[in-house]
């Protein structure tokens, strides 16, 4: 593909090699976790490993991870469970977004912890009726410090390939003694909370990549990120007067970008750059493909027009100062461009 440069880790993240490895050998290993014999106890144990491994990035028990296909399917326990109404935060990911239910009484929340179009991170506002509260915390893990522990709240969904981990893994954090439906029922495997043989390669790609990206946030990788982020920032910026830095004065991700463009479809800013060598998004990383305006943008008080006009654009600590100040070349010559067309 020549030298394409990646700057869509919100979207996924680059497989990490310690992720591989550990796939690679979980590949091996022959017994079904729930068999109690020496095969099946190895492919326990790799489980047990990878389940401590998570806990330990998010910052929980190990007892309260429970492994399922991706954070997709651990939200669905949000609108399973027994309330009247289930809310969401306007500007959460759709997987919470689709579980939103009306009713009068007990009611239970879901809430965007970091966005992933935007990347600002905003906490939960206070419950005094103990609604139970679902946090995605998909974009956070691994690019800021975050802990399920400390968060007061009784449920969190994850996904291993926002952090290096493989796609079709991730987990749901559900706090001790907290009840759910589960969302696939059968076995009793993840002590009942969710059925099917584990996929131990997934798992253990999972654990490896947690593990690892816990130990690059502890080792202030992401700073060297935010930086990056913000040169590439000021250099958008600067080509007209009237774009718009979303979120830029709230706490946010180091690694993304938003960037409203005034005068050039978001839609066509992705195909030129594409074509130019960089991979970017415009809109919500799961539905690029589908044309509408961001809800997550008009949820923040931009128009449908402005919403149209967004790039997102997502670092990751494998990037260097000379692809975003490249980028920012080849970005800024091609919109001033399509202004002048437009002119
Ligand atoms: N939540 C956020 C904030 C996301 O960015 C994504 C994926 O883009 C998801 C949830 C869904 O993750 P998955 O598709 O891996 O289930």
């Amino acid at each position: 593909m020549g030298s394409r440069v990646y700057l869509d880790w919100n979207a996924t993240a680059p497989l990490r090699g310690e992720a591989r490895a550990a796939m690679i050998a979980a590949m091996d290993v022959v017994g079904n976790p729930s068999s109690v014999h020496a095969e099946g106890r190895a492919a326990r144990a790799l489980v047990e490993r990878a389940r401590a491994q998570v806990a330990a990035a998010v910052g929980c028990k190990p007892a309260e991870v429970v492994f399922t296909s991706g954070a997709t399917e651990a939200a669905a326990v949000l609108g399973r469970l027994p309330v009247a109404r289930v809310e969401v935060d306007p500007t959460a990911h759709d997987c919470l977004w689709s579980q939103r239910r009306d009713g009068e009484g007990s009611r239970a929340i879901g809430w965007g912890y970091a966005n992933n179009e935007t990347g600002v991170i905003a906490e939960p506002s206070a419950r005094e009726d103990g609604a139970p509260l679902m946090l995605d915390i998909v974009q956070a893990v691994g690019k800021v410090p975050f802990s399920f522990a400390w968060s007061g709240a009784e449920m969190a969904v994850v996904s291993a390939h926002k952090f290096g981990g493989p796609k079709g893994i991730g987990a749901l954090i559900l706090r001790d003694g907290v009840e759910v439906t589960p969302a696939l029922t059968g076995g009793g495997q993840e002590m009942g909370r969710r059925a099917g043989t584990e996929n131990i390669i997934g798992i253990a790609g999972m654990g490896a990549a947690a593990e690892a990206a816990a130990r690059d946030l502890a080792d202030g990788v992401w700073d060297e990120v935010a930086e990056l982020r913000n040169i590439l920032e000021s250099a958008l910026s600067s080509v007209a007067n009237n774009t718009i830095s979303v979120g830029n004065d709230m706490p946010r991700l180091p690694n993304t970008l938003c960037l409203i463009a005034p005068g050039w479809k978001g839609e066509t800013q992705v195909m030129a750059m594409d074509l130019a060598g960089y991979a970017i998004s415009a809109g919500s990383a799961c539905s690029s493909g589908k044309v509408r305006p961001s809800r997550v943008l008009l949820a923040m008080g931009h128009d449908e027009a402005q919403a149209a006009q967004a790039i997102r654009v997502s670092l990751g600590p494998g990037v260097t100062k000379e692809e975003v100040l490249r980028f920012a070349d080849v970005w800024s010559a091609q919109y001033r461009k399509a202004l002048s067309r437009a002119a």
